[in-house]
């Protein structure tokens, strides 16, 4: 299902020169303070009088804040008033049970700031305008849709910056007809052995990124750990000499160098996904997936590292954002239980070992991959799920109707097609393939398996 909002986001790496790069650490530190000030604020007052105190008070008193530290006037005043909708917006976490307390940020860790509202004369071909900051040289590689509402500039752990651009969208105009008929529907279970695997037989490797990298952010860690976290300085503090004890610079190096192998594997696997997603969504026009427990999952410590490592949620993200602009694929979430549990063919339930790769249903003899004949069985939840939804658009009884009296069906009829009126005739749960005629091979000798039971062709 399609929202009503449509944004999109760019992110581009930026180069500022050294005089940038001071003025820029200057705002996070300022950001970073006024933060910890509103924290500070909210705190002692709710404790003193029982008060919550809002974002519009705290806003309204960052003039006179402003007034009595001098240093402010070097940082954009709305950079100081996002800093303050954080804390809001941390706050309202908390308060809706999503998060913990709000912490105070220590020295460095306010790694980024925005600039809510910023036009087109701030972005130029290889630059951007900061207001303040002046202009900070950009490589855009891709062009940039729609109308730009924010500016985000991030300094990430391996020291390089970044900058995320915003922008706003005509959303596209698809939801006024929503769609009945699918020429290439699938249905997709993500796994540990299969990343993907999708109802029409296709399936892709898990790529485990983590078992590649692993070696090289292990060593890493080891020599931070061998570095001495804090040295000793004498430094000169108001014309007398102190003893400080500072982050030592090998310590420093060893960090970024950990930070710089993390990046590496990060981008290896957020490149990979983005193919991967791209590709399903120009193939496919409907595409049903398991929204995964991941929180429960990640319990099971032996599989944790490798559950981390697939990174499904942010996958499914990716996915969803390609279908939102692309208009023409349809997404449908479904609750994962029993999906692997369920005999496509008749819906019978019994429980499959984790270690068994292929599913044997008791009732009816219907032979499987494991991973196939559950993708089955996403895909007919999925197109149940989104034919239920459709009925309450539209306002009228989806089994009723033929799909071939409302749209003329496609002319390529290699492909599956799903008929929608096929589900409530024929009193089957599960969704009817329509395939080629004379396609004799069964989907288990299909996949190499063959036990005399699985005669009927698909
Ligand atoms: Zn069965």
């Amino acid at each position: 299902m399609k929202t009503d909002r449509f944004t999109s986001a760019y992110r581009f790496r930026i180069y500022p020169n050294t005089k940038q790069q001071r003025m820029l650490l200057v705002v996070l530190e300022l950001c970073r303070r006024l933060y910890n000030y509103a924290v500070c604020q909210r705190k002692d007052t709710y404790k003193a009088t029982g008060r919550t105190v809002h974002y519009e008070e705290q806003q309204n008193q960052l003039p006179q804040f402003k007034d009595q530290r001098p240093e402010y006037e070097q940082a954009h005043s709305q950079v100081l008033q996002d800093a303050l909708r954080r804390v809001e917006r941390a706050f309202t976490g908390f308060l809706e049970g999503r998060t913990r307390y709000p912490k105070y940020k220590k020295h460095g860790q306010c790694r980024s700031i925005t600039f809510p509202q910023i036009s087109n004369e701030n972005i130029g071909s290889n630059s951007i305008i900061l207001p303040k900051i002046g202009r900070v040289r950009m490589t855009k590689h891709r062009p940039i849709k729609g109308k730009p509402k924010t500016l985000t500039i991030t300094l990430t752990k391996s020291g390089e910056w970044y900058t995320s651009i915003t922008t706003e969208l005509n959303p596209p105009n698809n939801n006024s007809n929503p769609r009945i008929i699918f020429n290439n529907p699938i249905g997709v279970d993500s796994g540990l052995v299969n990343y993907l695997y999708l109802s029409d037989g296709e399936h892709v490797d898990n790529p485990r990124f983590i078992s590649n990298h692993a070696k090289r952010i292990i060593k890493a860690q080891k020599e931070l750990s061998r570095k001495k976290r804090k040295v000793k300085r004498v430094v000169n503090v108001n014309g007398n000499s102190t003893t400080l004890k500072v982050p030592g610079s090998n310590w420093l190096k060893a960090k970024t160098i950990l930070a710089r192998r993390w990046r590496d594997y990060v981008n290896a696997k957020e490149d990979w996904q983005w193919k991967q997603a791209n590709r399903l969504v120009n193939k496919h026009d409907f595409i049903g997936y398991e929204n995964l427990p991941i929180r429960n999952m990640l319990k099971n410590h032996c599989l944790a590292r490798a559950i981390q490592d697939a990174a499904w949620a942010g996958f499914w993200e990716k996915v969803e954002s390609k279908a939102a602009t692309a208009a023409s694929t349809t997404t449908q979430k479904v609750p994962p239980q029993y999906t692997t549990q369920r005999c496509s063919k008749c819906g019978y339930k019994h429980k499959v070992a984790l270690s068994e790769r292929s599913f044997m249903c008791p009732n009816c003899g219907h032979f499987d991959d494991r991973d196939h004949n559950s993708s089955d069985v996403v895909l007919s939840d999925a197109l149940q799920l989104y034919y239920k939804a459709f009925e309450k658009i539209v306002g009228m009884d989806v089994p009723e109707f033929t799909p071939a009296e409302i749209e003329p069906l496609p002319p390529n009829a290699e492909k599956p097609m799903m008929v929608a009126s096929s589900i409530a005739e024929t009193g089957n749960k599960f969704h009817t393939r329509v395939d080629e005629p004379g396609r004799g091979i069964t989907r288990a000798e299909a996949h190499g398996f063959s036990n005399g039971r699985t005669s009927q062709p698909l």
